[in-house]
């Protein structure tokens, strides 16, 4: 069986035991996947690089097109830029997507949770020009360009397309920010109605969306949105279905893509062998997924079905970690999607 190599970054906190975890998954499942450890965010400077992102990090991914990443620990209100926002700009990771449905065993106020979150991934107010401009003045700076909200809202549709999705909702506050959300929703409106008639469309203002959300999620198909309204409704979302445990993710540029759960590091959880690795092992299907579709083998299609099949089945058997109700840790999880392959 062809095997593809894929670069593994465990990350900082918990990320080296959900990786760990996702490793010992895929060996027992036979996945054709070969992995390359490289290393970012605090790991990398404690294996004794300079930087946060280390530029061979980088090469890797452009060399082998796929890696898997635990998360990378972000200092609040001072230290070095986000290690995550940092790649995602690097690479031109332009999309991020983030599937958030209603797992079996995981009770929530809602059953029938299925929509899919798209974050513009590269600018807004996440382009990190802030400046101090007086004693008493700060500034930070959102970013719209009419290429990137045009090449989002094209991959949008076109992902809506493939994957039989029907609908399209932008969530924006373009009555306040004319500009910048003003492009944002003129180019969605322009793709839709000159290339994509089909896929219905809606436009909603985020505060009422957001209200909406909680209220009637099944209500949603695909979520557009700029950078940071992604980056929050993300997690709105996550509590939609059982929190940040059951929330894969996916980074995807024309020809890159790196795959990481929603959830940060965790530290107050780190070390303590209980993290919950369901939600990367979700995301590293998504992986095999893309690797079936990119790269047309049908083996990583099989493995990403059963992998599928083994954590619906144990969550719905009761077999989940704390997080979710259960009382599993880490290895006891991975230990009961193995013994389900
Ligand atoms: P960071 O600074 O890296 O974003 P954080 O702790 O601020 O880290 P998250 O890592 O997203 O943000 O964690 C938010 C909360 O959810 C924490 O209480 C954490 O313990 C919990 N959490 C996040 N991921 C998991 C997981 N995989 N398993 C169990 N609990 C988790």
């Amino acid at each position: 069986m062809a095997e593809h190599t894929v670069v593994l970054i465990p990350g900082d906190g918990i990320g080296p035991e959900v990786t760990g975890a996702v490793q010992q998954i895929f060996a027992a499942a036979k996945a054709p996947i070969q992995w390359e450890v490289h290393h970012a965010g605090l790991a990398a400077l404690e294996s004794g690089s300079d930087e946060v992102l280390p530029r061979s990090t980088v090469e890797a991914i452009e060399k082998y097109h796929v890696a898997l990443k635990g998360p990378c620990t972000t200092p609040v209100g001072e230290g070095f830029t986000s290690v995550n926002v940092q790649l995602r700009k690097r690479l031109n990771l332009y999309a991020a997507v983030r599937p958030v449905r209603s797992m079996p065993g995981v009770p929530t106020r809602f059953e029938n949770v299925d929509l899919v979150i798209i974050r513009e991934n590269t600018e807004g107010l996440y382009s990190g020009v802030e400046n101090q401009l007086t004693d008493d003045v700060v500034m930070s700076m959102k970013i719209a360009t009419q290429t990137a909200c045009k090449r989002i809202a094209h991959w949008s549709f076109r992902y809506a397309t493939l994957r039989q999705r029907k609908k399209i909702t932008v969530l924006h506050k373009a009555n306040i920010m004319k500009i910048t959300d003003g492009l944002f929703i003129r180019c969605a409106r322009d793709v839709h109605q000159h290339e994509y008639p089909n896929i219905e469309y809606d436009e909603q203002i985020i505060d009422a969306g957001c209200m909406r959300l909680v209220q009637h999620p099944e209500r949603y198909d695909v979520l557009l949105l700029e950078n940071l309204y992604g980056d929050v409704v993300s997690d709105l979302c996550a509590g939609l279905v059982g929190g940040l445990g059951v929330v894969p993710g996916a980074n995807i540029g024309d020809d890159m893509a790196v795959f990481e759960a929603v959830h940060g590091s965790a530290p107050d959880i780190a070390g303590q062998g209980i993290a919950n690795p369901l939600a990367l092992l979700m995301s590293s299907v998504m992986l095999l997924n893309h690797l079936a579709e990119t790269r047309n083998d049908a083996a990583c299609a099989k493995v990403a079905g059963s992998l599928r099949k083994a954590y619906d089945g144990a969550l719905a058997d009761g077999e989940k970690t704390r997080d979710l109700g259960g009382d599993l840790d880490t290895e006891g999880f991975a230990q009961a999607i193995i013994a389900r392959l």
